[in-house]
C-alpha cells in the first residue's frame, strides 16, 4: 500500500507544519522526473499483478476462525528466503495494512508475449504455497476481500429499538466478558485517547507494526477531527429487525455517527484491512500511459461489479457487494469544512471525495471533453506546472492530487535531494488511492510510465484471480491494437461506480457505456474536436447497458468485450496450451457476466443463507463464519469443487490435462 519509509514518524501537528514543504518539494521532484523522461519512448509492455492475502487460523474444536496477527514475521521470512537470497526468486512479498495481511506479486514483471498469460496462475499458486508453508498448524492464507469478522463488543452491544428494550449501560469491561475476539492472539479494542484508531471494534494490534500504518490511522483521525465513520446498509432479511438500530451508549461519537438500518464501523482497518487484486502496466510512452489510464477508468466500475466479493461486514449481512465505499470512508481525512458541513474557515477548499475514490479527471487529449466533474486544484501548483511546460490536463491532474496534505512524515526524511529522490511526490501520490493511478517512473531507473488498475476485489482461487488479471491485460492489448474508445463523461463513470457496489449489481443494474467504441479510434491519434457539453453527448454516444451486454455483447446494441477479445485472439499466434488457458479465463468472465456463474459475493450470500444456523436475521455467528472461511479455503486449495462459482468444466479442462475440450 505505497511508500514505506523507515524512521521516526511525526505527529499530525508536526506533519501539518511541514505540509507545504512536502508539497513544494514533491512538485519539484515530479518536475525533475517529468523533464528527464517525458520523451521516453519504446519502453516495452510489462505488467504485474498484486494479490493481497489474509492469514487465518481455524479452531476446529470450537468452530472458530480468527485472523492471525503474524503478517510481519511471515513477511520477514518470505523475504529472507526469497528475494534476499535469490534476486530471481519467482515471488515478491510486501506488507499490507493489516497485521494479518501480506501482499504477493510475481518476482519479475510479465512481458508482452502471449505465452506469459499461461504462467500467471502457476505463479499465484507458488505464492499461496510458499506463504502457506510458513504458517502454523490449522492456519491458511486466504484470498477473501472482507473478513466477516465478529467483534468482542457485538455480543452485548447490539440491541434493536422496537424489538427489545435498550440495554442498561453496562461498563465496557463487562461488555467484553466472555466474548471472543476476531484476532489471534485475541486483543481487545482500546477506544481511548492515545490509541491509533480509537475503535470500539478494531484493536490497534491488528494494524501492521510498520509505523506507516498506525501513523496513517492516527493522523487521518486527527486531521479529520473525529473518528472515521463507515455506515453500510444492512441487508433486510425476513427476521432482521426493522428498523435495525445498534446503540452505543458509552460512546458519544459512535452514538452520533451510527445510522439506523446500517452497520456502523469506526476504523481504517475495516477498509484498508480488506484485500484486493490490482494490475500495473508499463506503457511504451507517457501518452500511451495517459490513454490507457482514461480508457481503463471507464472499465473500473464494470470489472469491480464483476469481481464483487465482499457482502459481509462486522458480522452482519450487508446490502452491498463491494468494498469500495467502505475503504473510501475508512480513510476519509477531510475536515468538516472540507466536507461542506461547515463554512470554510481553516481549510482551503471544499473537497467532494475521500482520498480513496474514483478518479476526477481524464488525462488524455481525447478525455478532455468528457471531464465534466468539478475539479478542486491547488491553483499555485497548477500555474507552476504550466509555467514549466506541462500541459493543462496533466497539470490539473497533479494539482488535484496535491490538494491533499501528507499524512505521514518521517523526521529523517524531511530534507531530500529533489533531483534524485521522489519521496515527497510519492507521499502525496501514494495516499491518493484512486480507481486508477498514473505512475511516473522513479528517478534514475529504467522503469517506464505506468498505470495501475485498482478497483478489483480479490477472488477465492488462483484460477479466478488469474482470469480477472488476464482479462484486464488482454483488454489493454485490444484497446491499443484496435484503438478502442470507451470514454463517456466522467460523471457517468462515477454514477456507475455507485451502482456497481450494490447487491447483485452484475445482474440487476444498468451501466452507462459508450455505444460505438471504434468510432473514437482515429481521434486518439488526431486530437479530439471541440468540447461539447455532456447532455449533448448523452443522446448519441452512450447508453445504459447491462454488464451482460457490455461483456458478452448484444445483437444490434453492442459488440461485447469478450467477442472482441476472442477475435483478437484468433488473429494472434498463441500456443495451444496458452490459448486453452486464456479461453477458460474468458469463459469465467463471460459466465459471471451472464449470471451463469455466481460472483463470489452472491455465492457467499447463498452459503450463509443456507447455513443451518442462519436465522434470517442478517447475523453471521462465529460458527457460520468458521464454516464459510473453511469452505473458501477448501475451494482455494481444490479440496472441493464449486461449480456455481467456477463452472465445473472450466477448471477440469485446465487441470485434468485434457486440453481438447474447450467447448464449455
Ligand atoms: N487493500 C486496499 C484495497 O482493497 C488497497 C491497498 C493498496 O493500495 O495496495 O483496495
Ligand atoms: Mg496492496
Amino acid at each position: 500500500m505505497g511508500l514505506l519509509s523507515q524512521g521516526s514518524p511525526l505527529s499530525w501537528e508536526e506533519t501539518k507544519r511541514h505540509a507545504d514543504h512536502v508539497r513544494r518539494h514533491g512538485i519539484l521532484q515530479f518536475l525533475n522526473i517529468y523533464h528527464a523522461v517525458k520523451d521516453r519512448h519504446k519502453d516495452v509492455l510489462k505488467w504485474g499483478d498484486e494479490v493481497e492475502y489474509m492469514l487465518v487460523s481455524f479452531d476446529h474444536e470450537h468452530k472458530k476462525v480468527q485472523l492471525v496477527l503474524s503478517g510481519e514475521e511471515v513477511l520477514e521470512t518470505l523475504q529472507e528466503k526469497g528475494e534476499r537470497t535469490n534476486p530471481n526468486h519467482p515471488t515478491l512479498w510486501r506488507p499490507e495494512y493489516g497485521s494479518y495481511m501480506i501482499e504477493g506479486t510475481p518476482g519479475q514483471p510479465y512481458g508482452g508475449t502471449m505465452s506469459e498469460f499461461n504462467t500467471v496462475e502457476d505463479n499465484m499458486r507458488k505464492r499461496r504455497k510458499e506463504a502457506t508453508s510458513l504458517l502454523g498448524e490449522n492456519q491458511a492464507v486466504c484470498t477473501i476481500t472482507s473478513f466477516p469478522r465478529r467483534h468482542s463488543l457485538d455480543c452485548n452491544m447490539h440491541s434493536f429499538r422496537g424489538w427489545r428494550p435498550l440495554p442498561l449501560p453496562v461498563s465496557r469491561k463487562n461488555l467484553r466478558l466472555g466474548c471472543p475476539g476476531f484476532t489471534l492472539p485475541e486483543c481487545k479494542p482500546n477506544p481511548v485517547e492515545g490509541g491509533a484508531s480509537k475503535s470500539l471494534f478494531f484493536p490497534d494490534e491488528a494494524i501492521n507494526k510498520h509505523p506507516r500504518f498506525s501513523t496513517l490511522t492516527r493522523n487521518i483521525r486527527h486531521r479529520r477531527g473525529e473518528k472515521v465513520v463507515i455506515n453500510v446498509p444492512i441487508f433486510k432479511d425476513k427476521n432482521t429487525p426493522s428498523p435495525f438500530i445498534e446503540t452505543f451508549p458509552e460512546d458519544d461519537e459512535a452514538a452520533k455517527a451510527s445510522k439506523p438500518d446500517h452497520i456502523y464501523m469506526d476504523a481504517m482497518g475495516f477498509g484498508m484491512g480488506n484485500c484486493c487484486l490490482q494490475v500495473t502496466f508499463q506503457a511504451c510512452s507517457i501518452s500511451e500511459a495517459r490513454y490507457l489510464y482514461d480508457q481503463l477508468a471507464t472499465i473500473c466500475p464494470i470489472v469491480m461489479a464483476l469481481s464483487a466479493a465482499s457482502p459481509f461486514y462486522r458480522g452482519y449481512v450487508s446490502d452491498i457487494d463491494c468494498r469500495w465505499g467502505v475503504i473510501s470512508a475508512s480513510v476519509d481525512d477531510r475536515t468538516r469544512e472540507e466536507r461542506g458541513l461547515e463554512p470554510l474557515k481553516n481549510s482551503n477548499y471544499r473537497i467532494s471525495k475521500s482520498r480513496y475514490d474514483s478518479i476526477d479527471s481524464y488525462l488524455s487529449k481525447c478525455g478532455e471533453k468528457y471531464n465534466d466533474i468539478d475539479l478542486t486544484i491547488d491553483k499555485e501548483i497548477y500555474e507552476q506546472l504550466l509555467k514549466e511546460g506541462i500541459d493543462h490536463l496533466l497539470a490539473q491532474h497533479v494539482a488535484h492530487l496535491f490538494i491533499r496534505d501528507p499524512l505521514t512524515l518521517f523526521e529523517e526524511k524531511i530534507h531530500l535531494d529533489d533531483a534524485n529522490e521522489s519521496d515527497h511526490f510519492e507521499n502525496i501520490q501514494s495516499t491518493n488511492w484512486q480507481t486508477m493511478r498514473f505512475k511516473p517512473p522513479p528517478p534514475n531507473s529504467d522503469i517506464g510510465w505506468r498505470v495501475e488498475f485498482r478497483p478489483m476485489e480479490v477472488q477465492l482461487t488462483d484460477f479466478e484471480n488469474s482470469a480477472y488479471v488476464v482479462f484486464v491485460v488482454l483488454l489493454t492489448r485490444v484497446i491499443l491494437s484496435y484503438k478502442l474508445d470507451f470514454l463517456i463523461p466522467l460523471s457517468k463513470v462515477d454514477e456507475n461506480m455507485k451502482v456497481a457496489q450494490k447487491r447483485d449489481a452484475v445482474l440487476k443494474e444498468m451501466f452507462y457505456f459508450r455505444k460505438d467504441i471504434c468510432k473514437g479510434g482515429n481521434a486518439v491519434v488526431d486530437g479530439c474536436g471541440k468540447a461539447q457539453n455532456s447532455t449533448e453527448l448523452a443522446v448519441e454516444e452512450y447508453a445504459l447497458m447491462s454488464i451482460d451486454t457490455i461483456i458478452n455483447g448484444k445483437e444490434g446494441v453492442f459488440p461485447g468485450l469478450i467477442p472482441i477479445l476472442n477475435s483478437y485472439l484468433e488473429n494472434m499466434e498463441v500456443d495451444v496450451d496458452t490459448r486453452c488457458s486464456i479461453l477458460n479465463y474468458l469463459k469465467l468472465i463471460k459466465k459471471r457476466a451472464s449470471g451463469e456463474l455466481m460472483t463470489v459475493a452472491r455465492w457467499m450470500r447463498e452459503f450463509i443463507a443456507n447455513h443451518p444456523d442462519y436465522k434470517q436475521d442478517s447475523v453471521i455467528t462465529d460458527e457460520m463464519n468458521y464454516s464459510l472461511i473453511l469452505k473458501c479455503n477448501q475451494i482455494a486449495n481444490e479440496l472441493c469443487e464449486c461449480p456455481e462459482l467456477l463452472g465445473s468444466a472450466l477448471r477440469k479442462v485446465k487441470y485434468s490435462g485434457s486440453k481438447t475440450d474447450s467447448s464449455n
